[in-house]
């Protein structure tokens, strides 16, 4: 007889992962490195994260053509297809592929396929209530478009999920904190009421892909559901967690979606080497246990993180954080010798405190505010939220 869960066991969660990935690869010169995945798991691991109550760890699943065809074109899949299979065709670099950011390498198909369908699994868990959070490391590939692959990204997991989603009637927030703004999902959701996403990032005059500016709200019935929060190189924990907490916390009250999907890329990372924000893993788990906050069923997916000693601690993090768990800092001994193997020596879970710039310091602060105030009078008043209002005085240094 099945047991009734008790007051003290924590809700169920699920992680998903596949041995599988390590079968792919992008090629020994490109920055998106599959192995990162494995080794999140090995150090999440270490922590003893991957069980005990109410820990799921499940298997990805590849996702059929007809659920990718929710938010992709036939017609790119097929190149995708073909691309992934090495046939050589005149017309790939018409849909993204085989540009040196988008390799076409053995198998991209079968693997972006992999990935999407594990965030469709994590997604229909958490929609049918058998768990609360559901976290895909290897999602988040928010650049995908409709019928072009765009940066690293073939298969936007994230926005074939939402399109699910909305296929059931659900109203979704999405939340990407990662370091490039989330083109992908925000134009593909662009004129509907139903997603509301928000996208904290480097600002597009710095960054690619050079879009994510407040003034992008969104069109039509989607006019004021598009939020960006663009932010200057620089911006550190402080800069960045007030304007998540000035931004986020409030939207995601007003709009009350069914689910919550967010987007944890963690190139946002001060020693990240594609991108200029100087966050550290305590600042980005502070950033996890914001949305963890908002105490809504949530869909968690990895994203960017090209500095291979930063991404298994930040997301063996964010799933300490999802699973409620106190980790120590120091890191377990099997966790740092996997990280040996890799040429990272690392002690600890959090980075040491740098001393800061002050002059790029108080520009990013600048920058922060006004993309801030932007959103507060673009974004605010549509969802009954007073300008400058819900903004928290407390750690703003002002002049
Ligand atoms: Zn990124």
């Amino acid at each position: 007889m099945r047991r009734a869960p008790t007051m003290h066991e924590p809700p169920p969660i699920a992680f998903f992962f596949s041995d599988e990935y390590a079968r792919f690869d992008y090629g020994a010169a490109h920055p998106m490195r599959i192995s990162r995945l494995a080794l999140t798991v090995e150090v999440a691991g270490a922590y003893g994260l991957l069980d005990g109550p109410g820990v799921r760890v499940l298997p990805a699943k590849p996702a059929p053509d007809e659920d990718l065809h929710r938010f992709h074109r036939p017609e790119y899949l097929a190149a995708l297809k073909r691309a992934s299979a090495g046939e050589p065709g005149w017309d790939l670099l018409r849909w993204g592929l085989g540009s040196g950011d988008n390799p076409t390498f053995p198998g991209l198909y079968e693997y972006s396929a992999l990935l999407a369908g594990a965030t469709l699994s994590a997604g229909r868990l958490v929609e049918a209530g058998e768990v609360r959070v559901a976290f895909n490391i290897a999602g988040g590939l928010h650049h995908a478009a409709p019928a072009r692959a765009s940066g690293f990204c073939y298969v936007n997991d994230a926005a074939v999920l939402i399109a699910e989603f909305l296929a059931r009637g659900r109203r979704v927030a999405y939340v990407d904190i990662d370091a490039h703004h989330g083109d992908g999902v925000q134009f593909g959701f662009y004129d509907t009421d139903r997603v509301l996403t928000i996208s904290l990032h480097e600002t597009g005059e710095t960054l690619f892909p050079g879009t994510g500016f407040p003034e992008e709200t969104g069109a039509g019935p989607g006019e004021g559901f598009s939020v960006n929060v663009p932010l200057a190189p620089g911006t550190d924990d402080e800069i960045f967690l007030w304007a998540l907490e000035a931004v986020v916390p409030p939207l995601l009250r007003a709009y009350a979606p069914d689910l919550l999907v967010t987007q944890l890329g963690i190139d946002t990372h001060r020693t990240d080497p594609l991108a200029h924000l100087k966050l550290t893993i305590q600042g980005f788990r502070r950033a996890v246990e914001i949305l963890r906050g908002c105490d809504l069923p949530w869909v968690a997916l990895g994203g960017g993180g090209y500095d291979l000693a930063n991404v298994p601690r930040a997301w063996a993090a964010a799933w300490a954080v999802m699973t409620g768990r106190e980790i120590p800092d120091l890191l377990p001994d099997a966790a740092r010798r996997a990280l040996q193997e890799q040429g990272i020596r690392l002690e600890t879970l959090s980075d040491p405190l740098a001393p800061p710039d002050p002059l790029e310091r108080a520009q990013a602060w600048r920058y922060a505010r006004a993309s801030v105030a932007a959103v507060q009078e673009l974004i605010f008043p549509r969802f009954g939220l007073a300008a400058g209002g819900a903004v928290p005085a407390r750690g703003v240094p002002m002049g």
